[in-house]
Order: C-alpha cells, then sequence, then structure tokens
C-alpha cells in the first residue's frame, strides 16, 4: 500500500482521473447506463446500480483514507450497518454495544425480532466484555468509538484479540471521528463503517455511507450484497461527498479545537454536571483516546443541572446553535438525546445507555470559537438551569415543556 499521507490523499484522489479533457475535478457522471463496446463486449460500467466511475473515485479515497482495501458507497449509512448484516445467517450471533448509535441498534434488534440473528448486547467499556464474546462465540462483533452520545471509548485492540481468538469479524462504526482522527483497520478491524452524512461529507447537504474491508475478498462479498439488495449510492451525493473529503482534515482540526474549548468552558460552569469529551483529562478514557486515536474529535455533550424544562429553556434560547439533529457539518447543532436523537429507544435502554432527560449533545463547528462559547454563557446566565426561580421568569412563558419525555415513532 502506497505511504501517501491521508490528508494528501485526501485532497489529490482522482484528480487526474478525467482521461478526456484533463478536468482537474472529476466530472459527475450521472449516466444510469453505458453502452457496450460491442456484441457481448462489456466496458468498465455497464448500469449505475452496479457500478458508476463517480461513486468509484469516492470508494476509492474512503478505502484509502481507511487503510483498508475495497470501499463500498451507500446510499445512506444506515444502508451501510445494514449491508453488514449480510454476512449473518440466522445461527450466527452478532455482538453490539449496549449504547451503539440508536438508528443501529434499532436495526438490529429488528433482525433479531424476526430470527434474522441473534444478538448478544455488551458494555464495552467492561472487562467482562471479552469473556462475553469468547462465550458468544460471534460471527461479527460491533464496535462504536466514541459512542453517541456519551462518547465512550471501546478499546479496538482489545476486543480484536478476544473477536479473533473465537473466529468472529469485527467492525467499527468511525464516523464520530472520521478516517482523519483514527483507523480501525490499523488496529486489526475487518471492517469500518461510515455515515458519510457526517464529518466525511461536513456540509450538512448529503446523506450517505460508506463500507471499508480489510480485505479483497469481504469487500467483494459486500459489494455483491449491495448491488444485490440496490444500496449504492448515488453520483451526485459521490461528487458532493468527494468535494467535502478535500477539507475533511483541516476541517477536523478547526472542529477538535473549538471543541476542546467549549468542553473547558462547560467543565467551569455552576450550571453543567457533567461534561463528556475524551480530550479533558477527566474523561475516564483519556489515556486510552490518547492511544488509539489521532485526536478527540467535535463531539461534546453534557448534562446540565435541573430538569427536563430547564434543558427546554437552556436549548431554545441559543443563537449560535441549532436545536437539530445531525453532526459534522461546518456549523455547530445542539440536540437534547432524549427527545431527539434516541427518542425512539425505549426509557430503560435508553437511561441504561446514560441518555437522561437533561443530557445535551452539542456537534461543535468551526465558527469562531468565542462567539459560542459567549452564546453558551449569556443563556447559561439568563436560564440559570437547576435554579427553580428561573422558572418563573417572563421571558419563557411561552416555551411549551412536556412533562415526561414524548413517545415518538424513531426517526433519527
Ligand atoms: N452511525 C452513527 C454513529 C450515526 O451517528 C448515524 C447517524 O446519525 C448513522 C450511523 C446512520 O447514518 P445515516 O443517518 O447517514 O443513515
Amino acid at each position: 500500500m502506497s505511504d501517501t499521507k491521508n490528508a494528501t490523499i485526501a485532497v489529490r484522489n482522482g484528480i487526474e482521473a478525467d482521461k478526456h479533457h484533463g478536468a482537474v475535478v472529476p466530472p459527475i457522471h450521472l449516466s444510469t447506463t453505458y453502452s457496450f463496446a460491442d456484441f457481448d463486449t462489456k466496458r468498465d460500467y455497464d448500469y449505475g446500480r452496479s457500478g458508476n466511475p463517480s461513486r468509484d473515485i469516492l470508494a476509492d479515497t474512503l478505502a484509502k483514507l481507511e487503510h483498508g482495501r475495497k470501499g463500498i458507497v451507500t446510499a445512506t449509512g444506515m444502508a451501510a450497518v445494514n449491508l453488514c448484516t449480510q454476512i449473518l445467517s440466522p445461527e450466527d450471533t452478532l455482538v453490539i454495544p449496549h449504547d451503539c448509535y440508536g438508528g443501529s441498534y434499532r436495526l438490529f434488534t429488528s433482525l433479531q425480532k424476526r430470527g434474522l440473528l441473534k444478538l448478544v448486547v455488551v458494555d464495552f467499556t467492561t472487562e467482562e466484555c471479552y469473556e462475553q464474546i469468547a462465550a458468544a462465540k460471534p460471527k461479527l462483533v460491533w464496535i462504536e468509538t466514541p459512542s453517541n452520545p456519551i462518547l465512550r471509548l471501546t478499546d479496538i485492540e482489545k476486543v480484536v484479540t478476544a473477536s479473533h481468538a473465537v473466529g468472529a469479524l469485527v467492525g467499527a462504526d468511525n464516523t464520530f471521528l472520521s478516517p482523519a482522527l483514527q483507523n480501525p483497520i490499523d488496529l486489526g478491524v475487518d471492517i469500518v463503517v461510515h455515515s458519510t452524512t457526517k464529518y466525511i461529507n461536513g456540509h450538512s447537504d448529503v446523506v450517505g455511507g460508506v463500507v471499508i474491508t480489510r480485505t479483497e475478498k469481504l469487500g467483494e462479498e459486500l459489494a455483491w450484497w449491495a448491488n444485490n439488495l440496490g444500496l449504492t449510492g448515488a453520483p451526485f451525493d459521490s461528487y458532493l461527498t468527494l468535494r467535502g473529503i478535500r477539507t475533511l482534515n483541516i476541517r477536523i482540526k478547526q472542529h477538535e479545537e473549538n471543541a476542546l474549548k467549549v468542553a473547558q468552558y462547560l467543565e467551569t460552569s455552576d450550571y453543567v454536571d457533567t461534561v463528556y469529551y475524551p480530550g479533558l483529562e477527566s474523561h475516564p478514557q483519556h489515556e486510552l483516546a490518547k492511544k488509539q486515536q489521532r485526536g478527540f474529535g467535535g463531539m461534546v455533550s453534557f448534562s446540565i443541572k435541573g430538569t427536563i424544562e430547564d434543558s427546554a429553556r437552556f436549548l431554545t434560547s441559543l443563537k449560535q446553535f441549532t436545536l437539530a439533529e445531525s453532526l459534522g457539518g461546518v456549523e455547530s447543532l445542539i440536540c437534547h438525546p432524549a427527545t431527539m436523537t434516541h427518542a425512539g429507544m425505549d426509557k430503560a435502554a435508553r437511561l441504561e445507555a446514560g441518555v437522561n432527560d437533561t443530557l445535551i449533545r452539542i456537534s461543535v463547528g468551526i465558527e469562531d470559537v468565542n462567539d459560542l462559547i459567549d452564546d453558551l454563557d449569556r443563556v447559561f446566565n439568563l436560564t440559570k438551569p437547576g435554579q427553580s426561580a428561573s422558572v418563573q421568569s417572563a421571558s419563557f412563558d411561552k416555551v411549551q415543556v412536556n412533562q415526561a419525555v414524548p413517545a415518538r415513532p424513531a426517526i433519527w
């Protein structure tokens, strides 16, 4: 494998792809079908679901960035997760984290309910998880590190050792860090998945996913399934995602610099209970983060003092943070996982995963960080979470807050 550095691959891969006109930026190929060169003589491409030049450049770039052999670009991140489950038969066991992304959790548990796989749910932050892997004899072990939204870490090398010892493959969802900050394949993982909707595209204007495999053989098997199931990504989305990748490294640096400052500010606030950011020395897995990551990323979670009403007043008073799901775009987003990203999880499982009613998650953007901190400070002083007097404040009379976490269909 070439030893070209990731930042260079991100900027240059595919730049020389156009052989006809020498276009510097690889063109978008929108055609759904391709002419045969002659009777029974296909060219490189025949039909857009099975192959497309714009999608292939993106797949190749992402495979190189993750140090894998094959990339398969899918229509969404969930299509990528779903694709990985195709290697499992009803008698096979899948081990998953108790706190993985809610959409992945919903997919895995619903496949189990239909008898399409066996499921074992573990807490990868405990030492018992390695024995649980050995006992389950799984075909696939799924990890997500750092996890969403509490930013717990999984020791990738230890999980790989325990899993490979019983013949299991390991799949890692690397969405929260992107290949700019973590390469699970270098640590022994067999399959890496991304929701490219997040940092990889980085501009909140494409929903997409990718699966990258350590071996060509596994990649071919999954590419066959992607075509078979019709999960492959669209050419225009591929074009935009590749454009996003060109600035991935520099964006991530700014996300991280801002996130650390925001996390440090939150740690000093009287209105905050706990701050979750692997870059803080107070994070219980800070050392593990330094060992297996090249940085700490742009996601910060924290719980405020008080109640769900305090959360609502706080979240609806900010000006520089948009109350929205998703993450990884250049703009700062803030969300209330209990009523948004994790609303479809049953309450017991949600609380077990640490998602309580005052937990708040920020996807820290690349704005001037002083504006972000000023906004948080202003709203803390205005809403005073945890101090009941603030409930009387006239400025919040209009805010309608449900007493309980509302039951909503899970859309994530
Ligand atoms: N994995 C993680 C960690 C996510 O956060 C998400 C979406 O939020 C997904 C997978 C699913 O990706 P998509 O929304 O692109 O289908």
